[in-house]
């Protein structure tokens, strides 16, 4: 099928590269005219694992090609998947004005019927919005059908993720928008949901919000297993394998972070308050999550007393292993607070430093780990990339100026760390 992707970032460029490798043939258009440059040169401008040769690979066997003009999206595609930024506003609500510009755009292009799939995560109610500004501003008598298509994927395992999803979740109004995304989406081993469009929109909030939650569980539990003298990787495994809980996003850390979840969180508990539901749960979720940082930024502070004039290696800056995407990383927050305070913050990320040091300039970076924590007081590890976990610790150990590890993300193991001589504090355990 020919099928158009409007906003061709993480979520649009892989969904793209994956319908392309199944088969369809996929125009993705992007505003940003240096990302159409860039991608027509075989360049993709973020890291993700297997992207780049997907996209390659797709580009040569002529399925998927991209475009800077909305315009062209509107005349190649049967269906038109949408997927740019929906960001959150001071208070917390979606900044829905790029999804408007799009409907528009679509509205003055659209000459006959098209399928137009929200794919970016938006609050409940926003297919309506879309199909009154596309009624309002197409010309008379063409045909549409609004659909929502929610994103599950993770940055990381992006096309894992997109080929063979736990679901495939349609929000439809009609039988022909649904034949249409069956159709899209019959190459693709995966359970398809069939829903109408606002509680396909409601499920990507709901999702999110829940993952999120799980994850302050998990470090309301590590805060109160610090204070008991327990370990909370042996309470999460024990919680997480009853059937009903599961083990997946138990893990205490630093907090949760990136695009998606603080956005997510946030803007659902702004739908539900606008439509009148008082969703304290979720404003406790995200209590919790910063009270999280904080609570390891005390940890350094206990660690190093004083936190000014301290040399400290922050090892990760990236939200999650697996990708350079720096946006909302706890991370990276704690790197600021840090270099506010005082510190001389030296990091180092596998991925990251690039997009890093363009947005935080006063902090250096190393190439490598153990640059990093050349004469450091303390290295911190901020995320659980694997190259962390098998660094050569005896070497990490003679740079530094005292061996001391904070592991915000249990990535190590504390009686190994504890013999080889390190002082060594992390999450939830003695
Ligand atoms: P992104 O910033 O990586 O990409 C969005 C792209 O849209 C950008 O390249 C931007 O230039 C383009 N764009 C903006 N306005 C445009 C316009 N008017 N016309 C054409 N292109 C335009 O964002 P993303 O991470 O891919 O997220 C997109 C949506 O998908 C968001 O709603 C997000 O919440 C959701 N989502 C993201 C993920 C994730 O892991 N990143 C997962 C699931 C859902």
């Amino acid at each position: 099928m020919d099928i158009s992707i409007i906003g061709t970032g993480y979520v649009g460029l892989t969904t793209g590269a994956c319908l392309a490798e199944r088969g369809h043939r996929v125009l993705c258009v992007d505003a940003d005219r240096a990302k159409v440059a860039s991608l027509r040169k075989g360049r993709v401008p973020f890291y993700e694992p297997g992207l780049a040769e997907l996209v390659a690979k797709n580009v040569r066997a002529k399925r998927l090609s991209f475009d800077g003009d909305n315009a062209k999206a509107v005349a190649h595609g049967k269906a038109i998947f949408i997927s740019v930024p929906t960001p959150p506003r001071p208070d917390g609500t979606a900044d829905l004005s790029a999804i408007e510009a799009v409907a528009r755009d679509i509205a003055r292009h659209i000459r006959d019927y098209r399928l137009i799939v929200e794919k970016s995560t938006v609050p409940v109610a926003t297919g309506s919005r879309m199909k009154e500004v596309i009624t309002k501003y197409r010309p008379a008598n063409v045909d549409f059908d609004v659909a929502s298509n929610p994103e599950f994927l993770r940055e990381g395992c992006a096309i894992a993720d997109s080929m063979s999803p736990d679901r495939i979740v349609i929000g439809v109004e009609s039988t022909r928008a649904e034949m249409i995304l069956r159709e899209i989406y019959k190459p693709f081993k995966a359970p398809v949901l069939v829903t109408n469009i606002k509680s396909a929109e409601l499920i990507k909030h709901a999702s999110n919000a829940f993952l999120a939650m799980k994850i302050s569980f998990a470090n309301a539990v590590a805060a109160v297993c610090e204070l008991a003298g327990a370990n909370v990787i042996e309470v999460t495994r024990g919680v997480g394998m009853d059937k009903r809980i599961g083990p997946g996003f138990l893990n205490a850390g630093i907090g949760y972070g990136g695009s998606c979840f603080p956005k997510d969180v946030a803007a659902f508990e702004a739908i539900s308050r606008e439509l009148g539901y008082d969703f304290g749960l979720l404003r406790e979720v995200q209590r919790v999550n910063e009270q999280t940082r904080d609570l390891f930024l005390k940890k350094v502070e206990r660690e190093l007393w004083i936190v000014k004039g301290k040399t400290i290696a922050a090892f990760g800056l990236s939200f999650k292993p697996n990708t350079d995407d720096i946006r909302e990383s706890v991370a990276v927050k704690v790197v600021q607070s840090l270099a506010e305070r005082g510190a001389h913050v030296r990091a180092y990320d596998p991925q990251a430093m690039e997009r890093a040091r363009a947005s935080m300039n006063h902090v250096a970076y190393a190439k490598s780990p153990y640059e990093a924590a050349k004469d450091a007081d303390a290295v911190l590890i901020l995320t659980e990339w694997d190259e962390f976990r098998d660094l050569d610790f005896r070497k990490l150990k003679k740079v530094m100026a005292h061996p001391t590890i904070i592991d915000g993300r249990n990535l190590l193991d504390p009686e190994r760390m504890r013999e080889m001589g390190f002082t060594y504090r992390s999450v939830g355990r003695p």
